[in-house]
C-alpha cells in the first residue's frame, strides 16, 4: 500500500481557544464543510464525535484529546483537540506537542482574556505556528482590529490582519482577502452560497491601507521580497502567500482572519488559510530523542523511509473497541498486525488494529506513515506519552513531563459491594490520565484520588458513574499545595496557632518547613489535620 496523501499535503493542528470563544462550533463547521458531518449539529451526537463525552456537552468545555481526520481541498487535515480549560493544562500541552500548527481562536467581542493568554504561552512555549481566527463577528461588540491590536499589546505577537470584516454585529455580511484583494460575501445563512466579488467602493480605500500594512509586515520577515518591494516593484499573490507560509512556520507572524463559526462565515477562508500557512510535518524540525542503549542523542525526520518511530499522546477507553492508543508517527511506518518496541516501558506490543478517526465514522486502515495521526487498537502496556519504535533501531522520543496532582479527595462507593468495581475502574482512569492518581492511604485505608483541580476529580468521580456505574462518596478536598508564606503574612496573623513545626490555618493544620532566616515558611504537601479552607487556595503570594 502505498501512501493516499504525500506529507506536503498533511496537515496536523489543533484548535485551541479559551472556552466560549467558539472552539467546538468552528470545529463542527470545520467539519460540515470538511464534508465529514453531513448535517450541521451532528457533531454533538454518536460517539465517535470530538466532543463525545456527555459530561463535556452539559460542562460546556473539552476534555479528551481525540484527533479527527478531515479533508479539504487535496489535503488531510488531521485536528488534534485541544482542551481549553486551565485545570487541564497538562493535557493541552501533550496535544501541543504533536501537531505542527493551531488555529487559536478567539471572540471578537472580548479578544484577548486571561484565559486566552494562558493558551497562547503555551502554544509559544512549544513553538507552535499559529494562525488566528477572530470568531463571533456577528455578535454585539465585535471589533476584529481591536482584537489584532489585543494581540500586539497582550501577546507581543506579531499580529497581522490578513482579512477585513465588511460589517461588523448584525451587517456582518463578508470577508475581504487582503492577499488577493478579493472579497467573499454570504447570500444565504448556511454559508453554501458565497459570492467572490470585488472590493466594496466603500471599503477599497481601507482595503489598500491594510495590505500595504500586512505587506509591509511580511517582507520585514523576508529580505528578498523586502528588496523588491523598496524597489516597488510588483510582488505576486503567490509571492506573499509564500512568504506568509514561512514566516508562520518559524513563527515570525501570526496571519488574523475573521468570521463567525456560528453563522457559517468565513469557514472556508479558515481551511484555505490552513492548507496555505500552516506548516506540513516537512517543515517542522526532526524530532528529537535519546539511544535508550547508548543514551546518545538521535533525531528522526518525517520520512517513510527512516526507521519507525511514534509517540502515544493520549490514551482512551473506548466503549466499543476497549484501549485506544491514540499516537503520531514521526519516521518510518507502521503496520497493523505487527510487533513494535514501547522504548520507554522496554516491552513488545502487538498492533491490533490501526484506526483512523472521523467526525461520524472510523476507517480500519493497514498502514499508518510519518506524520500521521491515528490511534492504535491492542496495545496492553502502552500509557501516555510512551515511544513505540522499531526495536533494531530504538530510540525515546522527549519525554512528557507531568506535573504533581495538587489536590486530593477520598473516596468511598455508596454501595460496600462496588470496593472492587471502583479499584479497577480508577486504575483504568489513571492509566488514560498521567496527572490523575490513585492511592491508598496507610493509616485510614481509605482510597485517595489526587488530580489538578476540583474540576478534574469532579469529572473523575462523573466518569467513574456512568462509564463505569460506580457511585461513590467523596470527602473534603485536601490541598497538596507548596507555597513560601511570608514572614509578614505570618505575623499579621496567617496562622491563628502555631504550634511544634505546625501552624494552624482554619481549622486545619499544615506543617512548616522554616526557610532562611526572616523568609517565612514553606508547607508542602502536608495537611496534617482538616482540610484547606477553600478560601486559601491562591490567596497567600
Ligand atoms: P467553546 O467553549 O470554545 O467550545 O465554544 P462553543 O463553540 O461551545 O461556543 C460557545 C457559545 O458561543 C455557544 O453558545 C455558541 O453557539 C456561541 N457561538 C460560537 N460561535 C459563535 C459565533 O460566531 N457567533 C455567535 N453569535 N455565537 C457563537
Amino acid at each position: 500500500m502505498a501512501r493516499e496523501f504525500s506529507l506536503e499535503k498533511t496537515r496536523n493542528i489543533g484548535i485551541m481557544a479559551h472556552i466560549d470563544a467558539g472552539k467546538t462550533t468552528t470545529t463542527e463547521r470545520i467539519l460540515f464543510y470538511t464534508g465529514r458531518v453531513h448535517k450541521i449539529g451532528e457533531v454533538h451526537e454518536g460517539a465517535a464525535t470530538m466532543d463525545w463525552m456527555a459530561q463535556e456537552q452539559e460542562r460546556g468545555i473539552t476534555i479528551t484529546s481525540a484527533a479527527t481526520t478531515a479533508h479539504w481541498k487535496d489535503h488531510r487535515i488531521n485536528i488534534i483537540d485541544t482542551p481549553g480549560h486551565v485545570d487541564f493544562t497538562v493535557e493541552v500541552e501533550r496535544s501541543l506537542r504533536v501537531l505542527d500548527g493551531s488555529v487559536a481562536v478567539f471572540s471578537a467581542k472580548g479578544g484577548v482574556e486571561p484565559q486566552s493568554e494562558t493558551v497562547w504561552r503555551q502554544a509559544e512555549h512549544y513553538h507552535v505556528p499559529r494562525i488566528a481566527f477572530i470568531n463571533k463577528m456577528d455578535t454585539t461588540g465585535a471589533d476584529f482590529l481591536n482584537c489584532v491590536q489585543m494581540m500586539k499589546d497582550r501577546l507581543q505577537a506579531n499580529a497581522v490582519a490578513i482579512q477585513l470584516p465588511i460589517g461588523a454585529e448584525t451587517t456582518f455580511t463578508g470577508i475581504i482577502d487582503l492577499v488577493t484583494m478579493k472579497a467573499e460575501v454570504y447570500e444565504d445563512t448556511l454559508g453554501k452560497e458565497i459570492e467572490i466579488v470585488e472590493i466594496p467602493a466603500d471599503m477599497k480605500e481601507q482595503a489598500e491601507e491594510y495590505r500595504q500594512i500586512m505587506l509591509e509586515a511580511v517582507c520585514e520577515t523576508d529580505d528578498e521580497l523586502m528588496m523588491k518591494y523598496l524597489d516597488g516593484e510588483e510582488i505576486s499573490t503567490d509571492e506573499i502567500k509564500k512568504a506568509i507560509r514561512q514566516a508562520v512556520v518559524t513563527n515570525k507572524l501570526f496571519p488574523v482572519l475573521c468570521g463567525s463559526a456560528y453563522k457559517n462565515k468565513g469557514i472556508q477562508m479558515l481551511l484555505d488559510a490552513v492548507v496555505d500557512y500552516m506548516p506540513s510535518p516537512l517543515d517542522i524540525p526532526p524530532v528529537g530523542g535519546t539511544n535508550p542503549d547508548t543514551g546518545e542523542e538521535d533525531t528522526r525526520k518525517a520520512d517513510d523511509n527512516e526507521p519507525f518511530s511514534a509517540l502515544a499522546f493520549k490514551i482512551m477507553a473506548d466503549p466499543f473497541v476497549g484501549k485506544l492508543a491514540f499516537f503520531r508517527v514521526y519516521s518510518g511506518t507502521l503496520q497493523a498486525g505487527t510487533y513494535v518496541y514501547n522504548s520507554t516501558k522496554g516491552k513488545k506490543e502487538r498492533v491490533g488494529r490501526i484506526l483512523r478517526m472521523h467526525a461520524n465514522h472510523r476507517e480500519e486502515v493497514q498502514e499508518a506513515y510519518s506524520g500521521d495521526i491515528g490511534a492504535i487498537v491492542g496495545l496492553k502496556d502502552t500509557t501516555t506519552g510512551d515511544t513505540l519504535c522499531d526495536e533494531k533501531n530504538p530510540i525515546i522520543l522527549e519525554k512528557m513531563e507531568f506535573p504533581e496532582p495538587v489536590i486530593s479527595v477520598a473516596v468511598e462507593p455508596k454501595t460496600k459491594a462496588d470496593q472492587e468495581k471502583m479499584g479497577t475502574a480508577l486504575s483504568r482512569l489513571a492509566e488514560e490520565d498521567p496527572t490523575f492518581r490513585v492511592k491508598t492511604d496507610a493509616e485510614t485505608g481509605q482510597t485517595i484520588i489526587s488530580g489538578m483541580g476540583e474540576l478534574h476529580l469532579d469529572i473523575i468521580v462523573d466518569r467513574m458513574s456512568r462509564e463505569f456505574k460506580v457511585d461513590c462518596n467523596v470527602g473534603k478536598p485536601q490541598v497538596a499545595y507548596r507555597e513560601t508564606i511570608r514572614q509578614d503574612v505570618k505575623a499579621r496573623g496567617f496562622f491563628k496557632r502555631q504550634s511544634g513545626g505546625r501552624g494552624q490555618y482554619g481549622d486545619c493544620w499544615l506543617e512548616l518547613i522554616p526557610q532562611e532566616q526572616g523568609k517565612g515558611y514553606e508547607f508542602e504537601n502536608k495537611v496534617v489535620g482538616g482540610a484547606i479552607p477553600k478560601e486559601y487556595i491562591g490567596s497567600v503570594e
